[in-house]
Formats: C-alpha cells, structure tokens, sequence
C-alpha cells in the first residue's frame, strides 16, 4: 500500500496550507477531509436535510457526488459539488460550524470512512483533518499533530478574510474558533487528539517554510 503522511490537527493550526505544499513538493495524492464534511453541510443546506437527522445525512454522505480537482498549469485547484463549483462556499465560518455539527454524528463519519481510504494511491498521499492518524490511517507511517494557540489560529483567519474581502472580527473569530476546538475534541467519536503515535508540532511562532522543513525532515531521518 502506499505511504501516507497525516497533518492532523484544529482549524487554523495551518495544516491546509502545510499538506497542499507538501503534496506539491513530493507529488503526492492530497486529502482535505474537512471539506468532505463541510461539502456534505453545503449538500444538506441544499437539499434542506436537518443537520440532527443523522439517519438521512449519513445516506446523503453515501451518495455525496463530489469532484476533487487538484491545481494544473492551466487552473487552480477547485472542488466540484454535483458538477458545480464549492470551493468558495464551503469556506465560510458558518459552514465550518455545520460541518463539526455533521461531523459529531457516528453514521455520517462511517459513511464516510471509505472514501477517504481511497484517496490512498501511489506514490502517496498527505491526509489532512482530525482522525487521519487514529481512526482513517492508524498505520501511516508519518504522523504529525499541528498545533497553534486559539488567539494565533484567529489571527490567520482574520487576516485570510480580510484578504478575500470578507469583514470579521478578530473577538467574533476567536469565540467560533474555541467553539468549534470544544465540539470537536469532546465529541464520542474520533475526538480531535493526537496519534499515540503523532509528532507534535506547535506552529504559534513559526512560518509556513518552517513548519515544511521540520516536517520534510522527519522524512529524511
Ligand atoms: O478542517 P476543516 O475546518 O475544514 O474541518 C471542518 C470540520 O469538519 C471540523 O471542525 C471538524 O468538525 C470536521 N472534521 C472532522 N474530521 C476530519 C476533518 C474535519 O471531524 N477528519
């Protein structure tokens, strides 16, 4: 089978950035597990499906026709929701939080399992999400634990929205982003914690760059 490398971690710690540079530098699959349940939040939405009926959702999750486009010299990379375009309208805050909603249910993270798996290809894949390394790749043989303070994740939110053009504040971000950190690693299944056997890494004071390299040289050692 082939390697895997899983970037696990809460939203903000730069994991997104982190795993699309590195499956771009060793030319690898990538997996954005978070937009699996965030595609199926904007599915539900859609379809006007309640986000406590998990019986429905999870079916919904089984028939989920999505379209992962990695980037090309011709076009950025998008992500295609029954043929259409999501990849703008997944990003929202308000998506973010239906998604952990749909992401607490146990039927909708079993429908789901599957389809992660089969991201895994040759040469390899960089897994990004919550569970990569305990639940959809425990044998990974690289697994690290991506870590930044709440106050530091709400920053980079606040800066990255400020860049798309959407206002925010940092008080408001902050609030959603503790929030979510307190659904996702109280809930019963695949709670947001490190591997046993993760690498930890706190990225508050570093760069992108400097995160990558400590990174690639678990790789080499
Ligand atoms: O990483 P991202 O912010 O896109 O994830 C959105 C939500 O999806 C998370 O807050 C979490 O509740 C859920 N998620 C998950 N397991 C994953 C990836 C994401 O439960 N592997």
């Amino acid at each position: 089978t082939a390697p895997v490398i899983c970037i696990d971690g809460p939203g903000g710690s730069g994991k997104g950035t982190i795993a699309g540079r590195l499956a771009e530098r060793l030319r690898w699959h990538l997996l954005d597990s978070g937009a699996l349940y965030r595609l199926l939040a904007l599915a539900a939405q859609k379809q006007g499906v309640d986000l406590a009926d998990e019986a429905a959702l999870a079916e919904l999750a089984g028939r989920l026709n999505v379209r992962f486009i990695p980037a090309s010299k011709e076009q950025s990379a998008d992500i295609l929701l029954d043929g259409e375009s999501a990849s703008h309208s997944i990003r929202t805050e308000q998506m973010g939080s239906a998604a952990s909603i749909v992401a607490a249910l146990p039927a909708v993270r079993a429908a789901l399992l599957q389809r992660q798996r089969d991201f895994r290809q040759s040469p390899g894949l960089i897994a990004d999400g919550r569970d990569m390394g305990t639940v959809v790749f425990p044998d990974a043989p690289l697994k690290i634990f991506l870590t930044a303070s709440a106050e530091e994740r709400a920053r980079r939110r606040y800066l990255q929205l400020k860049q798309a053009g959407v206002t925010a504040t940092l008080d408001g971000l902050l609030d959603e982003i503790k929030q979510r950190d307190k659904r996702d690693s109280e809930r019963a299944v695949a709670p947001l914690k490190p591997a046993v056997d993760a690498i930890q890494l706190d990225s508050t004071a570093l760069t992108i760059d400097q995160v990558l390299e400590q990174i690639l040289r678990q790789l080499t050692t």
